[in-house]
């Protein structure tokens, strides 16, 4: 268990060097920005914008970028059409702006090598966002802990990061990907999908799920009626 930091979260300058595609609706911005405090995979960040006339909107980003890096993290931002944050990031965003950002910031959906396994990580949409980062920990930590990722899009070309996550899948001994798509026929987490999940990962010590709130309920359920422990479970909810 590691101790929350107790000082006030600072807001601070992010600078935005890097925008690149990640899926059909979602791109990749990298900030450089300097944390106060170290980050644990599976947190976010609070992203703030204000216009010239002082009005200001604020929305929180999980962080894909794993813990110790270079002095930079990687958002993965879904533009939604009429999004007021996310459309700004979409449409006007451009590398060298300064954007008002405070973090890390999340003490209960966090992972680390020292916390085990096996992982069970379960996302849907940009719900995946925060289960890449504890996926990218842990290959570079620990890679002998087994995970295993289902991951639910709605069809192929909106699954994030799918190379790395394929990749993965082949490269690393210990890693295991389910994804589902719900479009053109497609199929929804259900109990058979849960069923296969454990069968491939074997009794999990922490389930993680990260979705919208519909998502989040529906899957938890479906969890704790396939026996798990909802004390294992943690979750994420990104609204909606
Ligand atoms: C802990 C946490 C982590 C998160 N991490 C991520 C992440 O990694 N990636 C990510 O993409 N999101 C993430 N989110 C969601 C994110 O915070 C925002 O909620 C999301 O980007 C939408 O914000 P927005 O300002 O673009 O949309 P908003 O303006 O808040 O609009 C919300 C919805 O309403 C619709 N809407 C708005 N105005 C209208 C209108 N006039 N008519 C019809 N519809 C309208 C929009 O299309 C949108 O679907 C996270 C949320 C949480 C709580």
């Amino acid at each position: 268990m590691i101790e929350p930091d107790p000082r006030p979260l600072p807001w601070l300058n992010a600078t935005l060097v890097g925008i690149a595609p990640a899926s059909a609706r979602v791109k990749s911005y990298r900030f450089r920005v300097a944390f106060d405090r170290p980050m644990r995979a599976g947190q976010h960040v609070d992203v703030r914008l204000t216009a010239p006339d002082g009005y200001q909107a604020q929305r929180s980003y999980s962080i894909a970028s794993p813990p110790g890096g270079d002095g930079t993290i990687e958002l993965l931002i879904e533009g939604l059409p009429e999004g007021e944050v996310s459309g700004f990031f979409d449409a006007v965003a451009a590398v060298g702006d300064t954007i008002e950002m405070r973090g890390p910031i999340g003490g209960a959906f966090v992972w680390g090598p020292e916390d085990g396994g096996p992982l069970l990580l379960i996302g849907g949409g940009s719900g995946v966002v925060p289960l890449l980062s504890m996926l990218r920990h842990r290959a570079a930590a620990a890679p002998e802990i087994p995970a295993l990722l289902l991951y639910s899009a709605r069809e192929a070309g909106e699954a994030i990061a799918a190379g790395e996550l394929a990749t993965r899948a082949r490269d690393e001994p210990h890693f295991d990907l389910m994804l589902t798509l719900t479009r053109a026929g497609g199929r929804r987490i259900d109990a058979g999908l849960i069923a296969e999940a454990l069968e491939r990962l074997g009794s999990p010590r922490h389930a993680y799920l990260c979705g919208s709130n519909a998502f989040v309920s529906a899957v938890a359920e479906r969890l704790v009626e396939a026996g798990l422990d909802p004390s294992l479970i943690h979750t994420e909810r990104f609204g909606g």
